[in-house]
């Protein structure tokens, strides 16, 4: 049995919120899954190098070359917070959303991409530029998973260049996919895999050397570490091929006026060839401040923990039948810290906002920018549900409950209690 941790110290903990029933109560911040609370440790770290902020890759002065190797530092803290191969590149970029459109900025000409439906929009979407994308059914089970991309994976030309895109963590039901076996499967057929690892990174050890997986993309934000970098770590040669993600300075490293009056431009071959304009140095020192926070911690503990607060929303609500937990691969498939769930009688819309207003918890409710995939869960028709994060009012949605490294016991108490009393 891994030894189960305290929760971790992170801002906000005595944020008071307003009741409608009158008072007041601190706020329980239950949809970490959306964004995370900053650690208290990166926020100390933040604020103790803030006076010495300076320009990145810019500037002879002292506080410029301070902040270039704390820059670079945090490339190699993430390098090795991924497990990341001799020779691969860690990009920081500004989100999931940022990375993933990145990689599909770099495919080669002709890439076929392979994705499942169940996938968050920022991987389902960003493959535009693809030869071609094969959208691939939700599946029933993990081994259903590789059994179809195995499938569809036989039928491509396997001499042309493809990728897989899969998710590690749903943010929708928070359950595991079994990213190894994806990517053997991808790897068997010639075809290379990105892990969209934004749900998973906060919550377990991500390796990419034992998974094997080709690159890796995850948020700072969900990562406890709220301050606007992202992460694209993994294999350097699409991205050292492909034209420079924004153009700019930073990432040429000549330019020169031709004779016929144009301009001749060198770009860089690293990592800084798609992090044109002056990178976010606070960002990336907070999110290598948070890799090193959770990696003290210890994920076997985090995830221990993480898993008693799972069960205890299970069994709490386990005899109040009106609430159904939306699931692909089964109600006891392993899962990181997220739940999403429907109530009988009850328009999600409203739940949630009962939530906020009567217990002072947060949670999020719609079809958390995986529209397929929710809409296959709930089995009906949306109501023509519209924009990510805002469906039409009174449109079939679902309500998800989220908790992360600092997310108190008291918290998911609450929530239980809460539910049963607004079910009754
Ligand atoms: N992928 C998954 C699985 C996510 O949960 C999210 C955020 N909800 C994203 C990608 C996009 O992350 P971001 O909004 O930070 O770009």
């Amino acid at each position: 049995e891994p030894s189960v941790c305290a929760p971790l110290p992170v801002l906000g903990r005595d944020v008071a919120v307003p009741l409608v029933t009158g008072g007041e109560v601190t706020y329980a911040a239950l949809d970490q899954a959306a964004s995370a609370p900053a650690l208290q440790r990166v926020w100390d770290d933040v604020a103790a190098y803030a006076p010495y902020y300076g320009s990145v890759h810019r500037g002879a002065g002292y506080l410029s070359q301070l902040s270039t190797d704390l820059f670079e530092n945090a490339r190699r803290t993430v390098a090795e917070f991924l497990d990341c191969r001799d020779g691969d590149e860690v990009v920081f970029t500004r989100s999931t959303t940022d990375s993933l459109n990145l990689l599909a900025a770099a495919l080669p000409d002709g890439c076929e991409v392979f994705v499942f439906e169940t996938e968050h929009h920022a991987a389902l979407l960003p493959w535009r530029r693809a030869g071609r994308v094969t959208f691939l059914d939700a599946p029933d089970s993990p081994a259903q998973a590789v059994a179809a991309l195995e499938r569809a994976l036989a039928d491509r030309d396997p001499y042309g260049p493809a990728l897989v895109c899969v998710t590690g963590a749903s943010n929708v039901t928070g359950e595991l996919w079994p990213v190894r076996e994806l990517a053997a499967a991808a790897h068997a057929h010639g075809a290379r895999i990105v892990l969209d690892a934004a749900q998973l990174a906060p919550h377990r050890a991500v390796s990419v050397r034992e998974l094997d997986v080709d690159w890796v993309a995850f948020s700072g934000h969900k990562l406890y570490a709220p301050f606007g970098s992202g992460v694209l770590a993994g294999r350097a040669d699409w991205l050292r091929e492909a034209e420079p993600y924004l153009a700019g300075g930073g990432a040429s490293r000549t330019v020169v006026r031709r004779a016929d009056g144009g301009v001749d431009v060198r770009w860089h071959e690293t990592a800084a060839r798609h992090e044109a304009g002056s990178p976010n140095v606070i960002g990336a020192y907070a999110v290598a401040s948070a890799c090193k926070a959770l990696t003290e911690a210890g994920f076997e503990a985090l995830a221990a923990r993480e898993d008693a607060l799972v069960c205890a929303v299970r069994e709490g609500l386990a005899d109040v039948p009106e609430v159904r937990f939306l699931s692909l691969f089964g109600d006891d498939a392993p899962r990181v810290g997220v739940l999403s769930f429907v109530v009988d009688g009850w328009n999600s819309s409203h739940f949630a906002a009962a939530l906020s207003a009567e217990y002072g918890i947060g949670v999020r409710d719609g079809l958390f920018c995986a529209h397929p995939l929710v809409r296959r869960l709930l089995g009906g028709d949306t109501g023509g549900a519209g924009e990510c994060g805002a469906p039409e009012p009174g449109a079939l949605n679902a309500i998800r409950v989220s908790f992360g490294a600092g997310t108190p016991e008291e918290h998911v108490a609450r929530f239980v209690r809460a539910v049963r009393e607004l079910v009754r």
